[in-house]
């Protein structure tokens, strides 16, 4: 076997903006292989994307999800109303059954913001919820796929290896166009040290190529993962202070969002691609996720 099996990338043109959300479609025996779902606001686009590609949305009975937040599970429940199972990791797979707890962790970062994001969340029968843990070996249709728990940014997070490529959800960063990798840092769950380790289990699988989600194929692993490393370091000892002296998150925003975007700039990104940036990465949860991370530390409740 090739190590480039099919892949079809979708663009779901999340806010109606395109290379923000990536999922992707893996054709197999047993119909199209979904690989995330993007958040329910999109699903139009998305079905519009798989009918590009030559199938019907309801051909899907398969969908492997990275992790559960909103925008890349949102619209899972469609799926699976139509019989298709959903793979998720254990911890995750609770939330999407019963999506109250997720919805309001949500409502907490994004307040009124929610219907205009994700738009309407329905709970997913169990029957149809597939757990997988880390080094499960599962075949779709034909296809093998193999878990790797990778939590870091998610405590709640797979990536999917097929072959030599793998499929990377926020774990790997997110890279817009020929940007840099910059790493998605949203409460509650952000953990350097575990991140770091996830990094290292991707970069052990030697892969030929990386799907993020935010956007794209990316062609050198090695590398990539090298800076996204880098960078979480980097934006963790920015934050670090302001932690230290007790400043209110609100206050941190509006310098976080300068020193990150000047750093995009340095870096030849185009204002249209910072714009991407911030829409598939808001700086104001990074900023959140980074002083929570801090916290816990401080309070010796992570490594
Ligand atoms: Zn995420």
């Amino acid at each position: 076997m090739g190590s480039f099996r099919d892949v079809r990338v979708l663009d779901i043109k999340f806010l109606e903006e395109s290379h923000v959300i990536a999922n992707y479609l893996i054709p197999s025996k047993d119909g199209p292989i979904l690989v995330e779902t993007g958040p329910e606001t999109a699903f139009e686009h998305l079905k519009e994307a798989i009918a590009k590609e030559g199938y019907h949305w309801k051909d899907v009975r398969h969908v492997l999800l990275t992790h559960i937040h909103f925008d890349h599970a949102g619209a899972a429940w469609k799926f699976a109303e139509n019989g298709a199972k959903i793979y998720v990791h254990p911890k995750g797979l609770p939330h999407l059954h019963q999506p109250e707890k997720l919805w309001n962790s949500a409502k907490r970062i994004y307040k009124e913001d929610m219907d205009r994001l994700w738009g309407e969340i329905a709970p997913i029968a169990k029957n149809l919820l597939v757990p997988l843990t880390d080094k499960q070996e599962i075949i779709l249709g034909g296809v093998p796929f193999i878990t790797h728990y990778t939590p870091g940014h998610a405590i709640h997070h797979n990536a999917y290896q097929m072959d030599k490529v793998v499929f990377t959800g926020d774990v790997a960063g997110v890279k817009i166009n020929a940007g840099p990798v910059v790493p998605p840092c949203p409460p509650p769950d952000i953990d350097l040290m575990a991140w770091k380790r996830s990094i290292g289990r991707l970069k052990s699988l030697h892969p030929d190529r990386l799907y993020l989600a935010h956007f794209g194929a990316v062609d050198r692993p090695d590398q990539h993962l090298g800076a996204l490393k880098n960078r979480l370091d980097d934006w963790a000892a920015w934050i670090e202070p302001y932690f230290k002296a007790g400043e209110d998150s609100e206050e941190v925003v509006p310098k976080f969002v300068k020193y990150t975007q000047d750093q995009l700039r340095e870096e030849g990104v185009s204002e249209q691609d910072v714009q991407r940036y911030e829409k598939g990465n808001p700086s104001f949860m990074s900023v959140t996720g980074l002083m929570r991370y801090w916290k816990l530390k401080s309070q010796g409740r992570l490594e």
